[in-house]
């Protein structure tokens, strides 16, 4: 029988972006800033989801508290298969687990030697930058690669952040150093460990659907359906594979600030429903 509820229109529903990044990693907002902006977008919540990195929750959720925004707990967690970077977007989670602390104060400490890998390799082919200027800019947050780019940028190595990742520190690049060395079997254990669910994050970087079941296997909850960098094509396959494989649908924008130029908070927003399941999973 046909519903009698009216749909509400496209601009009065309520929205979420689920993956955004701060200055705790490498977004160039602060968490006060990430919320502002999303407030002013119209959206009804968001989740902050730096890399390997919580500490913007406890400073983003007063602001969020005082605008009326809806404030998730979230993170994107690096993991390694197969030489390929998975990225695991998790919500939900307990923030003070002792599992997740111990992991992120490990993956923080290994992020720190990688950079020494990175800014090694990069000298050996000519660059001559020092790690501690990565560092200087990283700050107190996740140091990661758009760092070690922005180092690269300055001395004039490149001319465009992208362009590091073409030429210096993307996958087959010389100076390409994994963000983990921990499989997604390890970062999902972890995860669960905090009562938190563990998403696929943008899997057409992946570019390896079959993998999708096995990570399922191993306790995957969720798929990244909607992201920015998923056109139409993209959105309707991985909407598919979530039905089969009975997964949560999530999405967001994958906000950076100016490490992602002329890409705007709220790109990619999801219905507010998707946020409702994955509560109604996580309780
Ligand atoms: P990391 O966690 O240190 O491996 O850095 C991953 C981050 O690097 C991603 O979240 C993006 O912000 C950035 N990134 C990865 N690939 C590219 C690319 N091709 N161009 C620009 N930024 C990129
Ligand atoms: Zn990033
Ligand atoms: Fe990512
Ligand atoms: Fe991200």
């Amino acid at each position: 029988m046909p519903s009698t509820k009216p749909m509400p229109a496209e601009s009065q529903m309520a929205l979420a972006d689920l993956h955004t990044h701060t200055y705790f990693s490498d977004g160039t907002e602060s968490p006060a800033r990430v919320v502002e902006m999303a407030k002013a977008a119209g959206l009804a919540a968001i989740a902050i989801t730096d890399h390997d990195n919580i500490d913007a929750f406890p400073v983003a959720l007063p602001i969020a508290q005082q605008l009326g925004i809806e404030l998730l707990v979230g993170i994107e967690m690096s993991a390694s298969y197969d030489g390929l970077e998975v990225h695991l977007l998790s919500y939900g989670f307990d923030r003070e687990n002792v599992v997740l602390q111990k992991h992120l104060s490990e993956q923080k400490a290994r992020r720190v030697e990688r950079v020494h890998t990175m800014v090694k390799r990069l000298q050996a082919v000519g660059c001559q930058i020092e790690a501690e200027e990565v560092f200087a800019i990283a700050g107190a947050g996740t140091v990661g690669r758009p760092h070690v780019a922005r180092v690269l940028l300055k001395h004039g190595y490149i001319s465009r952040l992208s362009e590091a990742f073409s030429r210096y520190i993307g996958p087959d690049n010389p100076g390409f150093v994994p963000g983990s060395p921990l499989a997604p079997k390890e970062v999902i254990r972890v995860i669960r460990a905090a009562n938190g669910i563990p998403v696929l994050a943008h899997p057409i970087f992946l570019k390896r659907d079959q993998l999708i079941a096995t990570f399922v296997e191993q306790g995957l909850g969720g798929l990244e359906v909607f992201h920015s960098n998923h056109p139409p094509d993209a959105v309707a396959r991985y909407n598919k594979l979530a039905n089969r494989l009975g997964l949560l649908k999530t999405g967001g924008s994958d906000f950076h600030g100016d490490t992602k130029e002329g890409l705007p908070i709220g790109t990619s927003a999801i219905p507010y429903h998707f946020v409702e399941a994955l509560k109604r999973r996580s309780a």
